[in-house]
């Protein structure tokens, strides 16, 4: 074949390629749009007979029964809870498959933020005498206020959560170049090597009995994670060295 010839049969082929290429990147976001809806659509789903039941149990134990018996009352404890639960986890998956449709081109002011988030934190860390330090400089952000905000809130309600008392939680936020570091550091319990990773999988716990314990459903990480690839940034999780964990986010 002559040189023109197999340049032109080349064409065609990258043509050919791409425009394959091209199909099975719709095929996959059209899929991924499907998984999203479905997840919305069974969490709308899911929340009203839950509300109502949260509804009956919240009348329920507003009245007294002073018939009721030791059993009945563990039981009725046990539904209360699990039902509780049940309830943050449909919000956080609706929460998840909303995170698309949140507008991200708003300034943000970080110390302002984590000032709040610190402030709304405040009554559960007193619950274990944690100290919550702000060290944030005068930077701004651009991306979601509410995402960003619930970003931070998971982390230092997880640093307070698995923190031991008199604990330590501290947020430090700092720029350099055009990245904004922040970073959340705690005193607590740790999480094993081997498991870094894994805390940013859906339902995934270091210790499923002391995180149900704690009010967990194992979906706070994985929020964390999906607004922090929404915002095109990375997070890395590392021991602190003076003990508990240290999770950073670069956006
Ligand atoms: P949960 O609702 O269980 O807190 P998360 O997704 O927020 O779910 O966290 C997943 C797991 O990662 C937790 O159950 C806990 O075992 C571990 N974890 C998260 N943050 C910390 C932390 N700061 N220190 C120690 N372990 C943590």
């Amino acid at each position: 074949l002559a040189d023109s010839q197999i340049e032109e049969n080349k064409v065609k082929e990258l043509n050919q390629l791409s425009i394959s290429y091209n199909k099975m990147l719709t095929r996959l976001s059209d899929a991924f749009e499907i998984q999203r809806q479905f997840t919305a659509n069974a969490a709308h789903e899911l929340r009203t007979p839950l509300s109502l039941m949260q509804l009956q149990l919240d009348l329920y134990n507003a009245t007294r029964h002073p018939g009721n018996d030791a059993d009945t009352i563990q039981t009725i404890k046990m539904v209360t809870e699990q039902n509780d639960r049940l309830n943050k986890m449909v919000k956080t998956l609706l929460d998840m498959s909303e995170l698309q449709t949140v507008g991200r081109d708003e300034v943000i002011a970080v110390d302002a933020l984590v000032d709040e988030v610190l402030a709304d934190l405040e009554p559960l860390a007193q619950e274990k005498n944690i100290k919550l330090i702000g060290k944030c400089k005068d930077i701004t952000l651009r991306g979601s206020d509410i995402l960003i905000y619930r970003m931070v809130y998971n982390l230092v309600e997880n640093a307070i959560k698995y923190n031991h008392l008199d604990g330590q939680v501290t947020v430090t936020a700092y720029q350099e170049e055009n990245q904004v570091h922040l970073s959340v550091e705690d005193t607590g319990s740790g999480i094993p090597e081997e498991l870094k990773e894994r805390v940013f999988e859906p339902f995934f716990r270091v210790d499923k009995s002391r995180s149900r314990e704690l009010g967990g459903v194992g979906l706070g990480l994985a929020l964390v994670r999906e607004i922090v690839r929404g915002h095109e940034g990375s997070i890395t999780v590392r021991s602190n060295p003076s003990g508990g964990t240290v999770f950073e986010v670069i956006l």
